[in-house]
């Protein structure tokens, strides 16, 4: 049987440390397997962490790990991740607004289904109309942009085989897409539907500029899952396209108007446009060139791979 890992994020969250400790443990005891929960404090500023630090102490069940400042939730997750032990990791987050009853039937899923990933969908949201609308508006750019077939990419609460969690590393305000990630390893995805509440104790740790920062993220998710393992094919395409332009406009102008129909070559707005263009797109190809050897550096230096083994 798959050992259980449960990773939660906690930024000034002192009300929620004892109630989600309490729901998480109930749930997981009944499971009868091997877990852990491991908390990443957040830089806290409040009694969340001595909180955390008295349960860990009683409780060998209970890890915290204590990030030196507040940098972010993603971060708070990936440090979790990375302390967490499990063949399965779940994560969800620490104001109890998933709800732990849940996690059962997201490990069977997971186990029954073979999936990289199962996400959480919180198919009746309990959250004021802006924050459930922009976040319906990031998964429907997501799927669009990465063909992930999920309804609420957004949803905290997910179980994931912990080797394919591993096999991708957290930047920026990117946890939400990690299913995007995660497929483009060649894992699958499933989603079942999960419950959702108001919040409790504590307030929102956010407000509308995230939105801004998910949607650059998701940009570079796009753009990684696509073109990490050849950015000269991204590059190279605009930047040929962009010389080719250019050089027919040139062509037109020489060839045709000059030498067909004998108008006087001037130096006109479509002239200049076409040397930009030859220019432009030159600079980008070898822009391109420079991102290839980049990329080679990154992956001889680090243990990622370029391929995922599936046996
Ligand atoms: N969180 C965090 N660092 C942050 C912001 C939030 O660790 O910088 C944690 C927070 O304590 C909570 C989870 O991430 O456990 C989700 O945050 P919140 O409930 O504020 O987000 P919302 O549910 O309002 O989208
Ligand atoms: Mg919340």
């Amino acid at each position: 049987m798959h050992s259980i890992s449960v990773v939660v994020p906690m930024y000034n969250e002192e009300a929620n440390v004892r109630p989600l400790y309490e729901a998480v443990t109930r749930v997981l005891k009944k499971m009868g397997r091997k877990y852990e929960i491991v908390v990443a404090n957040d830089g806290s500023t409040d009694a969340t962490l001595p909180r955390l630090k008295e349960l860990a102490h009683k409780d060998s069940h209970f890890h915290v790990v204590s990030l030196s400042r507040r940098f972010g939730q993603t971060q708070a997750f990936q440090a979790g991740i990375d302390a967490a032990q499990g063949d399965i990791i779940v994560t969800m987050d620490g104001d109890l607004q998933n709800d732990p009853e849940d996690i059962p039937a997201l490990v069977d899923m997971l186990e029954k289904g073979r999936y990289g990933v199962v996400s959480g969908w919180r198919y009746e949201r309990k959250d004021p109309f802006a924050k459930r609308f922009f976040s319906k508006l990031q998964t429907g750019m997501m799927r669009k942009l990465t063909g992930v077939d999920i309804h609420d990419s957004v949803c905290a609460l997910k179980a994931y085989r912990a080797d394919a969690l591993k096999s991708v590393r957290l930047y920026g305000e990117m946890h939400r897409y990690i299913p995007a990630l995660i497929a483009s390893k060649g894992y699958s995805v499933g989603e079942m539907k999960v419950r959702h509440h108001a919040r409790r104790f504590g307030k929102t740790k956010y407000g509308a500029r995230r939105l801004f920062k998910g949607f650059l993220d998701l940009l570079y998710v796009k753009f990684w899952t696509d073109f990490s393992t050849r950015p000269l094919h991204a590059f190279g395409s605009i930047g040929v396209g962009m010389a080719a332009l250019g050089t027919l406009i040139a062509a037109y102008k020489v060839l045709i108007q000059k030498l067909l129909f004998g108008v006087p070559l001037d130096v006109g707005p479509l002239l200049l446009l076409s040397v930009m263009l030859i220019l432009l797109g030159f600079q980008i190809v070898i822009f391109g060139f420079l991102a290839e050897i980049i990329i080679r550096i990154y992956y001889q230096s680090s243990k990622e791979r370029t391929y995922t083994i599936a046996e």
